[in-house]
């Protein structure tokens, strides 16, 4: 009896049991854990509190798996109760930028015991994904981040596969990222975390907050977003001693005269979970404050959130909701967007003076930045965009089914479709690729498409049997029409699904030619006229015969249709 009394003043005295301390904490916030220690410590948390579960979620290109940790997760349905709001978060996407997995370490730790969040804890349901890239959290090493303060050996930015996870959640090059997908639709979270460490300028913040563009978000949820959510957590996080500012998205200049927001596309984390209409948020701790710092300002950070998101969680929970039904009536879907730099908003920013003094290395001149000389100013803060291209939202799609990749990608999205049960007519809308540039260098594993300029036509097709119907009026409506409008900012045709229709097949030898194309001038009058306009408006063109030949061609029904057809079909009511 006397024991056990001594024995729970001495729990709830300290919390955490000794073998609860984290290598973090053990080296005095010098050192990050590594991946097995990582996972040894939720698996051994797991077995000493029934609030916590660590489960595999699926491969990563490592070879090991991937694991969730999960607090108050309800395992007899598989779903939250509706009462708890959802939080996930992401860490080591950037295994260099290592602080949001330490700070999980004890965060996890201290809501088990109860040392944290109090009565809040019962509200929420939390999953972290603790070490996200896995391959490159085992290339460890001390030089890879070569302008960050600590720790003393980190994980590098690659994957097993040299891949940036963090521009891959639409193309899902990487094991990692399907796993990912398939767990993130499976939780289904309200709110999304993924814990990062800077690059680029300096300045007094130790932490900076990325939250998803509220304005791509859309609807009601983007509104509350910029006016409510992100306000909140700046208040909470300043009452705590962590002033942040906005994302500082400058680099190789200062800050002074303003920066724009950064603009997540749905390649990265918050721009693809804003497709489903969850609140995004990077945590970006500075790369030139001590690491100890960095860990306990995102360990602050993902409190924060998960207060804020407690606090109001119907709210949050019935705006989302109405969102995703007020989406289905979406007539015109905007897919590109630029920054409007006519109407920033004004931010208070604490900077650091800098001016540019004399190399040492260069012989030229450097950017030097004066912690000697604190500053705070007004600047411009450019976060509103302006769309430019959108299109008419469809009824539905159609996939020819030898396009099985996306439709593998659809399935892990839960998009629903159907397949056709016989060949079919159809009068379907379809593009013309017109024009397309591409890079020049590789990116993330492909040359990716950009400023595609697309020629809409009514035309009838066949459709097979089996080949697929995708209709839009969907939850994951934004993902569909994201990935498959060609002009979207990370579709599918820009990151080169569909490049084999951009290759003409077949062509013709002038010398057999000749004779057709002669006929062909004949037979229609029109095709005459214009070659004939043609070569009197371009010189060059007049003295290629090769070049007029090959125009005749084009213009006649012996120049294939599929080249450059998009292969996706749209059909509206
Ligand atoms: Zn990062």
């Amino acid at each position: 009896m006397f024991t056990s009394v001594l024995l729970s003043i001495s729990v709830i005295g300290s919390f955490a049991q000794p073998q609860d301390i984290t290598p973090f904490e053990r080296s005095d916030g010098h050192a990050t854990t590594t991946y097995f220690e990582c996972i040894e410590y939720f698996s051994q948390l797991a077995r000493q509190y029934p609030s916590i579960q660590i489960e595999e979620i699926g491969p990563t290109d490592s070879g090991y798996p991937l694991h969730v940790v999960l607090f108050n997760y309800d395992e007899r349905t598989g779903s939250q109760s509706e009462s708890k709001i959802k939080v996930l978060a992401l860490n080591a996407i950037h295994p260099g930028e290592p602080a949001g997995v330490d700070a999980s370490m004890m965060l996890l730790r201290d809501l088990a015991s109860g040392k944290i969040l109090g009565s809040y804890s019962r509200h929420i349901s939390l999953a972290v994904i603790p070490f996200y890239n896995v391959g490159g959290g085992l290339e460890r090493g001390s030089f890879s981040r070569a302008n960050q303060n600590g720790p003393d050996a980190y994980g590098f930015r690659g994957n097993a596969k040299n891949l940036d996870l963090n521009r891959d959640f639409i193309k899902m090059d990487a094991k990692n990222t399907r796993s990912f997908v398939h767990f993130y639709h499976r939780f289904d979270p309200e709110i999304f975390v993924d814990t990062h460490t800077s690059n680029g300028a300096d300045y007094q913040y130790t932490m900076t907050c990325l939250d998803t563009h509220p304005q791509k978000l859309g609807g009601s949820l983007g509104q509350y977003l910029k006016e409510k959510f992100t306000p909140s957590l700046f208040e909470s996080m300043e009452r705590k001693g962590y002033e942040m500012c906005p994302f500082v998205n400058v680099y190789g200049k200062t800050p002074d005269n303003g920066y724009t927001q950064f603009f997540d596309y749905p390649r990265f984390s918050t721009g693809y979970t804003a497709l489903f209409q969850t609140l995004g948020f990077m945590s970006e701790a500075h790369m030139l404050k001590p690491f100890k710092d960095r860990v306990h300002a995102t360990y602050q950070f993902l409190i924060s959130i998960i207060e804020n998101g407690a606090a109001n969680k119907e709210e949050i929970i019935s705006i989302r909701e109405k969102d995703r039904l007020d989406i289905l009536e979406k007539e015109i879907y905007d897919l590109t967007w630029h920054q409007d730099l006519s109407d920033p908003d004004t931010i208070l920013f604490k900077g650091y003076e800098a001016s540019q003094i004399q190399s040492n290395v260069t012989g030229g001149t450097r950017l030097k930045y004066h912690h000697d000389k604190p500053y705070e100013s007004k600047i411009p803060y450019f976060n509103k965009l302006i769309p430019d291209a959108s299109t008419r939202v469809p009824e539905a799609y159609i996939i020819p089914q030898a396009w099985e990749k996306v439709m593998q990608y659809f399935s892990i999205n839960n998009i629903v479709y159907t397949k056709y049960q016989a060949d079919t007519l159809l009068d379907v809308e379809a593009y013309y690729i017109e024009d397309f540039k591409t890079y020049q260098s590789p990116y993330e594993g492909h040359y990716p498409h950009y400023n595609t300029v697309l020629k809409p036509i009514q035309i009838q097709i066949k459709v097979r049997r089996g080949d697929y119907h995708v209709p839009v009026k969907q939850k994951g409506l934004r993902y569909i029409i994201e990935t498959l409008e060609p002009q979207g900012e990370d579709s599918f045709f820009k990151w080169n699904f569909f490049d084999p229709v951009l290759q003409q097949k077949e062509h013709f030898s002038a010398y057999v030619f000749e004779k057709t194309a002669e006929r062909l001038l004949i037979e229609k009058p029109w095709l005459k006229d214009s070659l004939d306009q043609k070569v009197r408006r371009d010189k060059d063109f007049g003295n290629n015969s090769r070049a007029q030949l090959d125009y005749i061609y084009r213009n006649s029904e012996y120049f294939e249709k599929s080249y450059r057809l998009y292969p996706v079909f749209r059909i509206f009511e």
